[in-house]
């Protein structure tokens, strides 16, 4: 516990969208009250990053890259800690972290009660800077420190701790989304649109709800063989290679006895998977737009569809700390159904760029770094 002071952490820090990423020697700050310093284990990649590093989303600079992150507590600051399901934490103990804090504040957080839709929220790895103490602030790190107000929770024995990070930031949105914007019901019938980690967390967790069946509409291949060799999904149609995609609508109608999906949830994030979505989802089912994170323009949509097919049309943006919590807390029965420790892949932490690219160019399912 001595010598706090002196411990530093080799971290990733973006200082110049484009460039080459360095990793640098910063100082661990003291673990205030409230606060924990913990030993990175796992810092996971996503698209987002790939969008932070290009310098696609307006974010302050220098910053400690990494917003998903799985390791084990270091030091607690005065006071003790308990986490978010009410365990207490000691030191040793494996634990995850909510990517963001919401104010408490503002109006969306105060008034209408969606923390998600918080207007000042501080993200670790995208809005904490290097000077913001306390720090590291991001994942792309041997250490950082968690700030008061972070929703940490303990990962449950016996669930391996990659496998907890394959869907870290893919889970705990689709909880959003699937919990608490719009529940898979009993026997329904489920289509995903996109078969990257938030489309795979999708279909997994529309199956675990109960779903009669799910239908995965994705690709390249490989993706959608990783899927069907872990039982995500019972249908994978691919619309990437070489099918036209009025031929996979087709094949969705087909499949739902030509009335379509009661339930469709767009993962893909192309604005143009919209109109095939509305496509698939039969006359007064839902559609849960959740996929389209980045403003990727716009495109047609023949509004007469949504009347004529009563459909209910829904958006899911992000996710906050409960979410994560409940993510965590889902484990053992995702992990005891779905081996998900398949779809990462490690990088050591001085391969973050490599590890970008491959998220980039959609090579790997699930990318995280070890430093
Ligand atoms: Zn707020
Ligand atoms: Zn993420």
């Amino acid at each position: 516990m001595s010598n706090a002071h002196h411990k530093t952490s080799r971290s990733v820090v973006l200082r110049e969208f484009n460039k080459p990423l360095a990793l640098e020697e910063l100082d661990v700050t003291e673990a205030g009250p409230g606060e924990v310093v913990v030993k990175v284990e796992y810092g996971g990649v996503c698209g987002t990053d790939a969008h932070l590093w290009n310098g696609r989303l307006n974010i302050p600079t220098p910053v400690v890259l990494g917003h998903e992150g799985l390791g084990t507590v270091e030091r607690i600051g005065s006071g003790g800690l308990t986490d978010a399901n009410g365990d207490p934490v000691a030191v040793g103990d494996t634990v995850m972290w909510a990517s963001s804090i919401s104010c408490g504040s503002c109006v969306p957080c105060r008034l209408h009660e969606e923390p998600t839709l918080c207007e000042r929220r501080s993200t670790y790895g995208v809005n904490l800077t290097v000077s913001d103490a306390p720090g590291p602030s991001g994942s792309w790190s041997e250490r950082m420190v968690l700030r008061v107000g972070t929703s940490v929770v303990k990962v449950p024995a016996g669930v391996d701790p990659s496998a907890a990070m394959s869907l870290a930031c893919a889970g705990p949105t689709m909880v959003h989304a699937l919990y608490g914007r719009r529940p898979v019901r009993l026997g329904e019938t489920v289509v995903v649109q996109g078969s990257g980690p938030v489309g795979l967390a999708a279909a997994a967790m529309a199956q675990l709800a109960g779903a009669a069946r799910v239908i995965v509409v994705g690709g390249p291949e490989a993706r959608l063989a990783t899927a069907r060799g872990l039982g995500i999904g019972d249908h994978h149609l691919d619309i990437i290679d070489g099918r036209d995609p009025e031929s996979v609508v087709a094949e969705v109608r087909a499949l739902t006895g030509g009335y379509g999906a009661d339930l469709v949830i767009e993962c893909a994030g192309a604005p143009n998977a919209l109109p095939q979505g509305i496509a698939m989802a039969r006359r007064g089912g839902s559609y849960l737009v959740v996929g389209q994170y980045t403003d990727r323009g716009e495109i047609d949509i023949n509004p007469h569809q949504l009347v004529h097919r009563q459909l209910s049309l829904l958006g899911s943006w992000g996710f906050t700390g409960a979410h994560l919590v409940a993510y965590v807390n889902l484990l053992p029965a995702l992990t005891a159904r779905f081996d998900l420790k398949c779809l990462v892949t490690e990088f050591p932490m001085a391969d973050c760029e490599t590890a970008l690219r491959h998220v980039g160019a959609g090579t790997v399912l699930k990318a995280v770094l070890r430093p």
